[in-house]
Protein backbone atom coordinates (compact mmCIF):
# COMPACT_ATOMS: atom_id res chain seq x y z
CA UNK A 1 0.00 0.00 0.00
CA UNK A 2 1.28 3.13 -0.72
CA UNK A 3 2.59 5.81 1.93
CA UNK A 4 -0.32 8.49 2.91
CA UNK A 5 0.06 11.14 4.78
CA UNK A 6 -2.92 12.00 7.48
CA UNK A 7 -3.57 15.04 9.27
CA UNK A 8 -5.34 15.46 12.46
CA UNK A 9 -7.19 18.53 13.47
CA UNK A 10 -8.01 19.72 17.12
CA UNK A 11 -9.17 22.82 18.50
CA UNK A 12 -8.42 23.27 22.15
CA UNK A 13 -10.13 25.89 24.70
CA UNK A 14 -8.69 25.94 27.89
CA UNK A 15 -8.31 22.43 27.91
CA UNK A 16 -4.96 22.04 30.42
CA UNK A 17 -5.38 19.04 32.02
CA UNK A 18 -6.62 17.11 28.68
CA UNK A 19 -4.10 17.91 26.11
CA UNK A 20 -1.41 15.55 27.51
CA UNK A 21 -3.95 12.76 27.04
CA UNK A 22 -5.84 13.56 24.06
CA UNK A 23 -1.82 14.00 22.10
CA UNK A 24 -1.24 10.59 23.78
CA UNK A 25 -4.22 8.54 22.77
CA UNK A 26 -3.73 10.43 19.43
CA UNK A 27 -0.47 9.71 18.62
CA UNK A 28 -0.28 6.13 19.83
CA UNK A 29 -3.15 5.42 17.37
CA UNK A 30 -1.69 7.38 14.36
CA UNK A 31 1.30 5.21 14.95
CA UNK A 32 -0.54 1.68 15.11
CA UNK A 33 -1.76 2.69 11.07
CA UNK A 34 0.53 1.15 8.54
CA UNK A 35 2.26 2.87 5.78
CA UNK A 36 1.11 6.16 7.40
CA UNK A 37 3.13 9.29 8.44
CA UNK A 38 0.95 11.89 10.16
CA UNK A 39 0.53 15.79 11.05
CA UNK A 40 -1.30 16.73 14.34
CA UNK A 41 -2.83 20.07 13.70
CA UNK A 42 -3.01 21.41 17.14
CA UNK A 43 -5.11 25.10 17.34
CA UNK A 44 -4.95 26.95 21.40
CA UNK A 45 -8.62 29.25 20.63
CA UNK A 46 -7.21 32.09 23.11
CA UNK A 47 -7.30 29.77 25.64
CA UNK A 48 -6.68 31.51 29.52
CA UNK A 49 -5.17 28.79 31.15
CA UNK A 50 -1.92 27.09 30.60
CA UNK A 51 -3.01 25.22 27.70
CA UNK A 52 -0.83 26.78 25.52
CA UNK A 53 2.39 25.86 27.78
CA UNK A 54 1.04 22.41 27.54
CA UNK A 55 0.75 22.33 23.69
CA UNK A 56 4.34 23.37 23.58
CA UNK A 57 5.38 20.67 25.78
CA UNK A 58 3.97 18.20 23.47
CA UNK A 59 5.25 20.09 20.36
CA UNK A 60 8.42 19.66 21.88
CA UNK A 61 8.74 15.85 22.39
CA UNK A 62 6.45 14.78 19.28
CA UNK A 63 8.02 16.53 15.86
CA UNK A 64 4.55 15.66 14.14
CA UNK A 65 2.99 18.80 15.97
CA UNK A 66 2.07 21.79 14.60
CA UNK A 67 0.71 24.93 16.57
CA UNK A 68 -1.65 27.25 15.92
CA UNK A 69 -2.29 29.80 18.64
CA UNK A 70 -5.16 32.41 18.47
CA UNK A 71 -5.22 35.71 19.98
CA UNK A 72 -8.11 35.66 21.83
CA UNK A 73 -11.13 33.22 21.57
CA UNK A 74 -12.38 32.82 17.98
CA UNK A 75 -14.57 29.98 18.64
CA UNK A 76 -14.46 26.60 17.84
CA UNK A 77 -15.68 27.20 13.79
CA UNK A 78 -12.77 29.51 13.86
CA UNK A 79 -10.40 27.40 15.11
CA UNK A 80 -11.40 24.32 12.35
CA UNK A 81 -10.68 26.76 9.48
CA UNK A 82 -7.58 27.47 10.84
CA UNK A 83 -6.79 23.95 11.45
CA UNK A 84 -8.58 22.66 8.06
CA UNK A 85 -6.41 26.17 6.39
CA UNK A 86 -3.07 24.53 7.81
CA UNK A 87 -3.52 20.69 6.23
CA UNK A 88 -0.76 19.28 3.86
CA UNK A 89 -1.70 15.82 4.20
CA UNK A 90 -3.70 13.33 1.95
CA UNK A 91 -6.72 13.56 4.35
CA UNK A 92 -7.54 14.92 7.27
CA UNK A 93 -9.13 14.08 10.51
CA UNK A 94 -10.95 16.46 12.72
CA UNK A 95 -11.71 15.71 16.05
CA UNK A 96 -12.21 17.03 19.36
CA UNK A 97 -9.66 18.06 21.72
CA UNK A 98 -11.76 16.18 24.84
CA UNK A 99 -11.01 12.62 23.56
CA UNK A 100 -15.23 12.61 23.30
CA UNK A 101 -14.76 11.52 19.65
CA UNK A 102 -12.60 8.61 20.38
CA UNK A 103 -9.32 8.23 18.52
CA UNK A 104 -9.81 4.50 18.43
CA UNK A 105 -12.46 5.60 15.40
CA UNK A 106 -9.04 6.75 13.27
CA UNK A 107 -7.91 3.98 11.56
CA UNK A 108 -11.38 2.76 10.31
CA UNK A 109 -12.07 6.18 8.69
CA UNK A 110 -8.68 5.72 7.00
CA UNK A 111 -9.54 2.33 5.87
CA UNK A 112 -12.99 3.59 4.33
CA UNK A 113 -11.09 6.42 2.91
CA UNK A 114 -8.12 4.21 1.58
CA UNK A 115 -9.56 1.33 0.65
CA UNK A 116 -13.45 1.93 -0.14
CA UNK A 117 -12.37 5.27 -1.80
CA UNK A 118 -14.71 7.53 0.15
CA UNK A 119 -14.03 10.92 0.48
CA UNK A 120 -15.85 12.15 3.42
CA UNK A 121 -16.35 9.92 6.46
CA UNK A 122 -18.99 11.13 8.85
CA UNK A 123 -19.13 10.62 11.89
CA UNK A 124 -22.51 10.23 13.07
CA UNK A 125 -23.22 9.79 17.01
CA UNK A 126 -25.20 6.80 18.68
CA UNK A 127 -27.63 8.48 20.89
CA UNK A 128 -26.87 7.65 24.20
CA UNK A 129 -29.54 7.21 27.17
CA UNK A 130 -27.51 9.02 29.62
CA UNK A 131 -27.76 12.63 27.68
CA UNK A 132 -29.67 15.01 29.20
CA UNK A 133 -33.17 14.44 28.04
CA UNK A 134 -33.58 18.48 27.56
CA UNK A 135 -30.52 19.02 25.63
CA UNK A 136 -31.00 16.45 23.54
CA UNK A 137 -34.62 17.76 22.65
CA UNK A 138 -33.56 21.21 21.58
CA UNK A 139 -30.85 19.36 19.75
CA UNK A 140 -33.75 17.92 18.01
CA UNK A 141 -35.98 20.69 17.70
CA UNK A 142 -32.69 22.69 16.04
CA UNK A 143 -31.95 19.92 13.82
CA UNK A 144 -35.76 20.03 12.67
CA UNK A 145 -36.09 23.38 11.94
CA UNK A 146 -32.41 23.40 10.27
CA UNK A 147 -33.58 20.21 7.85
CA UNK A 148 -36.77 22.09 6.71
CA UNK A 149 -34.83 25.23 6.27
CA UNK A 150 -32.18 23.85 4.29
CA UNK A 151 -32.64 20.35 3.23
CA UNK A 152 -29.87 19.11 5.04
CA UNK A 153 -30.29 16.38 7.87
CA UNK A 154 -28.08 17.05 10.43
CA UNK A 155 -29.38 14.78 13.05
CA UNK A 156 -27.02 12.89 15.21
CA UNK A 157 -24.35 14.70 12.83
CA UNK A 158 -20.82 15.22 14.48
CA UNK A 159 -18.09 17.54 13.70
CA UNK A 160 -16.01 14.16 14.02
CA UNK A 161 -14.90 13.44 10.13
CA UNK A 162 -12.22 12.41 7.76
CA UNK A 163 -11.81 14.72 4.78
CA UNK A 164 -10.35 13.75 1.55
CA UNK A 165 -7.47 16.81 0.22
CA UNK A 166 -9.81 18.03 -2.40
CA UNK A 167 -12.86 18.04 -0.06
CA UNK A 168 -10.67 20.33 2.23
CA UNK A 169 -9.30 22.13 -0.66
CA UNK A 170 -13.48 22.65 -1.33
CA UNK A 171 -14.12 23.68 1.85
CA UNK A 172 -11.09 26.59 1.27
CA UNK A 173 -12.64 27.96 -1.52
CA UNK A 174 -15.81 28.61 0.23
CA UNK A 175 -15.73 32.32 1.12
CA UNK A 176 -18.23 32.97 3.91
CA UNK A 177 -16.68 34.23 7.09
CA UNK A 178 -19.19 32.75 9.56
CA UNK A 179 -18.98 28.71 8.66
CA UNK A 180 -21.12 25.68 10.46
CA UNK A 181 -18.42 23.17 9.85
CA UNK A 182 -21.19 20.20 10.27
CA UNK A 183 -23.50 21.83 7.56
CA UNK A 184 -20.87 23.05 5.55
CA UNK A 185 -19.34 19.68 5.24
CA UNK A 186 -22.64 18.31 3.92
CA UNK A 187 -23.41 20.91 1.57
CA UNK A 188 -19.68 20.28 -0.26
CA UNK A 189 -20.86 16.75 -1.55
CA UNK A 190 -18.52 14.72 -2.85
CA UNK A 191 -18.53 10.23 -1.91
CA UNK A 192 -19.58 10.05 1.93
CA UNK A 193 -20.17 7.20 4.01
CA UNK A 194 -21.77 7.71 7.75
CA UNK A 195 -19.84 5.85 10.49
CA UNK A 196 -21.38 5.50 13.92
CA UNK A 197 -19.81 5.95 16.86
CA UNK A 198 -20.35 5.66 20.40
CA UNK A 199 -19.49 9.50 22.59
CA UNK A 200 -17.40 9.27 25.34
CA UNK A 201 -17.36 10.45 28.55
CA UNK A 202 -15.45 14.08 29.01
CA UNK A 203 -12.43 13.03 31.58
CA UNK A 204 -11.31 16.22 32.70
CA UNK A 205 -12.86 19.92 32.53
CA UNK A 206 -15.80 20.64 31.21
CA UNK A 207 -18.00 21.65 28.28
CA UNK A 208 -17.45 24.95 26.74
CA UNK A 209 -20.43 25.26 25.23
CA UNK A 210 -23.34 27.21 27.23
CA UNK A 211 -26.87 28.31 26.19
CA UNK A 212 -26.11 31.26 24.68
CA UNK A 213 -23.19 30.01 22.52
CA UNK A 214 -25.24 27.46 21.44
CA UNK A 215 -28.28 29.78 20.25
CA UNK A 216 -25.79 32.03 18.53
CA UNK A 217 -24.49 29.08 16.64
CA UNK A 218 -27.95 27.74 15.89
CA UNK A 219 -29.49 31.23 14.47
CA UNK A 220 -26.39 31.56 12.74
CA UNK A 221 -26.65 27.73 11.16
CA UNK A 222 -29.89 28.49 10.18
CA UNK A 223 -29.56 32.49 8.92
CA UNK A 224 -26.12 30.67 7.18
CA UNK A 225 -28.22 28.28 5.04
CA UNK A 226 -31.56 29.77 4.49
CA UNK A 227 -33.03 32.79 3.59
CA UNK A 228 -36.96 30.75 4.89
CA UNK A 229 -37.28 33.65 7.84
CA UNK A 230 -37.62 36.56 5.47
CA UNK A 231 -40.26 34.49 3.29
CA UNK A 232 -42.20 33.93 6.59
CA UNK A 233 -43.04 37.77 6.44
CA UNK A 234 -44.78 37.48 3.37
CA UNK A 235 -46.87 34.51 4.72
CA UNK A 236 -47.92 37.13 7.89
CA UNK A 237 -48.89 39.42 5.48
CA UNK A 238 -50.92 37.48 3.83
CA UNK A 239 -52.41 35.72 7.12
CA UNK A 240 -53.16 39.15 7.94
CA UNK A 241 -55.07 40.28 4.70
CA UNK A 242 -57.11 36.82 5.00
CA UNK A 243 -58.25 38.03 8.72
CA UNK A 244 -58.63 41.74 7.24
CA UNK A 245 -61.04 40.52 5.04
CA UNK A 246 -63.32 38.45 7.55
CA UNK A 247 -62.86 41.94 10.29
CA UNK A 248 -63.26 44.40 7.31
CA UNK A 249 -66.80 42.36 6.49
CA UNK A 250 -67.71 41.91 9.64
CA UNK A 251 -67.05 46.06 10.48
CA UNK A 252 -68.78 46.82 7.15
CA UNK A 253 -71.85 44.77 8.12
CA UNK A 254 -71.96 46.86 11.38
CA UNK A 255 -71.74 49.93 9.93
CA UNK A 256 -74.35 49.09 7.77
CA UNK A 257 -76.81 47.93 10.67
CA UNK A 258 -75.82 51.24 11.97
CA UNK A 259 -74.34 49.69 15.16
CA UNK A 260 -71.17 50.87 14.54
CA UNK A 261 -69.22 54.23 16.27
CA UNK A 262 -68.94 56.83 13.71
CA UNK A 263 -65.46 56.67 12.12
CA UNK A 264 -64.39 53.43 13.59
CA UNK A 265 -65.10 51.50 10.63
CA UNK A 266 -62.74 53.20 8.49
CA UNK A 267 -59.93 53.28 11.38
CA UNK A 268 -60.31 49.80 11.50
CA UNK A 269 -60.22 48.98 7.72
CA UNK A 270 -57.52 51.44 6.94
CA UNK A 271 -55.21 49.53 9.92
CA UNK A 272 -55.89 45.95 8.35
CA UNK A 273 -55.19 47.01 4.74
CA UNK A 274 -52.15 48.90 5.21
CA UNK A 275 -50.30 46.58 8.46
CA UNK A 276 -51.37 43.77 5.72
CA UNK A 277 -49.71 45.70 2.86
CA UNK A 278 -46.60 46.90 4.46
CA UNK A 279 -46.48 43.17 5.46
CA UNK A 280 -45.80 42.05 2.39
CA UNK A 281 -43.93 44.91 1.00
CA UNK A 282 -41.21 44.61 3.49
CA UNK A 283 -41.38 40.46 2.68
CA UNK A 284 -40.83 41.28 -1.14
CA UNK A 285 -38.13 43.62 0.09
CA UNK A 286 -36.54 40.56 2.78
CA UNK A 287 -36.50 38.23 -0.56
CA UNK A 288 -33.91 41.04 -2.24
CA UNK A 289 -32.37 41.20 0.98
CA UNK A 290 -32.40 37.32 0.64
CA UNK A 291 -30.92 37.20 -2.66
CA UNK A 292 -28.59 40.03 -1.91
CA UNK A 293 -27.25 37.57 1.05
CA UNK A 294 -27.12 34.91 -0.49
CA UNK A 295 -24.79 36.27 -3.60
CA UNK A 296 -22.36 38.33 -1.21
CA UNK A 297 -21.60 34.80 0.47
CA UNK A 298 -19.77 34.14 -2.72
CA UNK A 299 -20.25 30.30 -2.15
CA UNK A 300 -19.06 28.80 -5.45
CA UNK A 301 -21.76 27.76 -7.94
CA UNK A 302 -20.45 24.17 -7.73
CA UNK A 303 -18.08 21.72 -6.79
CA UNK A 304 -16.79 19.52 -9.76
CA UNK A 305 -15.01 16.35 -8.11
CA UNK A 306 -13.85 14.08 -10.67
CA UNK A 307 -13.49 14.43 -14.95
CA UNK A 308 -12.79 11.52 -17.09
CA UNK A 309 -9.09 11.64 -16.12
CA UNK A 310 -10.83 10.77 -13.03
CA UNK A 311 -10.74 11.83 -9.66
CA UNK A 312 -9.22 15.52 -8.86
CA UNK A 313 -6.70 15.63 -6.81
CA UNK A 314 -7.62 19.53 -6.37
CA UNK A 315 -10.59 21.03 -6.96
CA UNK A 316 -8.86 23.80 -8.16
CA UNK A 317 -7.05 21.72 -10.96
CA UNK A 318 -10.21 21.74 -13.27
CA UNK A 319 -8.60 24.51 -15.65
CA UNK A 320 -6.28 23.60 -17.90
CA UNK A 321 -4.63 20.83 -17.09
CA UNK A 322 -2.11 21.79 -14.55
CA UNK A 323 1.37 20.03 -14.41
CA UNK A 324 2.33 18.26 -11.07
CA UNK A 325 2.98 20.53 -8.53
CA UNK A 326 4.53 18.33 -5.55
CA UNK A 327 5.42 14.91 -5.97
CA UNK A 328 2.28 13.15 -5.67
CA UNK A 329 1.55 10.09 -7.84
CA UNK A 330 -0.40 10.53 -11.25
CA UNK A 331 -4.07 10.38 -10.99
CA UNK A 332 -4.59 6.85 -10.68
CA UNK A 333 -7.43 6.15 -13.73
CA UNK A 334 -9.38 3.33 -11.82
CA UNK A 335 -10.91 5.59 -9.52
CA UNK A 336 -8.02 6.62 -7.18
CA UNK A 337 -9.01 3.87 -4.30
CA UNK A 338 -5.40 2.83 -3.84
CA UNK A 339 -3.87 5.98 -1.81
N1 LIG B 1 -13.53 24.61 21.74
C1 LIG B 1 -12.82 25.62 21.11
N2 LIG B 1 -13.26 26.92 21.21
C2 LIG B 1 -14.39 27.25 21.92
C3 LIG B 1 -15.12 26.21 22.54
C4 LIG B 1 -14.66 24.90 22.42
O1 LIG B 1 -11.82 25.37 20.44
O2 LIG B 1 -14.73 28.43 21.98
C5 LIG B 1 -13.03 23.22 21.64
C6 LIG B 1 -12.90 22.51 22.96
O3 LIG B 1 -11.65 22.74 23.55
C7 LIG B 1 -13.05 21.05 22.56
C8 LIG B 1 -14.01 21.12 21.38
O4 LIG B 1 -13.98 22.46 20.92
O5 LIG B 1 -11.84 20.50 22.12
C9 LIG B 1 -15.42 20.72 21.77
O6 LIG B 1 -15.84 21.53 22.84
P1 LIG B 1 -16.70 20.98 24.06
O7 LIG B 1 -16.21 19.66 24.51
O8 LIG B 1 -16.75 22.07 25.07
O9 LIG B 1 -18.12 20.83 23.36
P2 LIG B 1 -19.21 19.67 23.56
O10 LIG B 1 -18.46 18.37 23.54
O11 LIG B 1 -19.84 19.93 24.85
O12 LIG B 1 -20.11 19.84 22.38
MG1 LIG C 1 -16.88 17.79 24.37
Amino acid sequence: MQNMRLSIVIPFYNEEEQVALTVAAVTETVAAIPDCESELILIDDGSTDSTWAKLEQAAASHPEIRLLGFSRNFGKEAALCAGLDAVTGDCAVVLDGDLQFPPRYIPEMVRLWREEGYEVVDGIKIERQSENPLARAAANTFYRIFRRASGINLRNASDFKLLDRRVVDAWRELDERETFFRGLSAWLGFRRIEMPFTVDDRTTGHSKWNVRALMRLSINAIAGFSSAPLHLIVAMGVVFWLLALVLGIQTLVMKLLGRAESGFTTVILLLLLIGGGIMIALGLIGSYIGKIYHEVKGRPRYLVSRTERGPLRRVAELDPPAPPTDDRPPLDPAGGADR
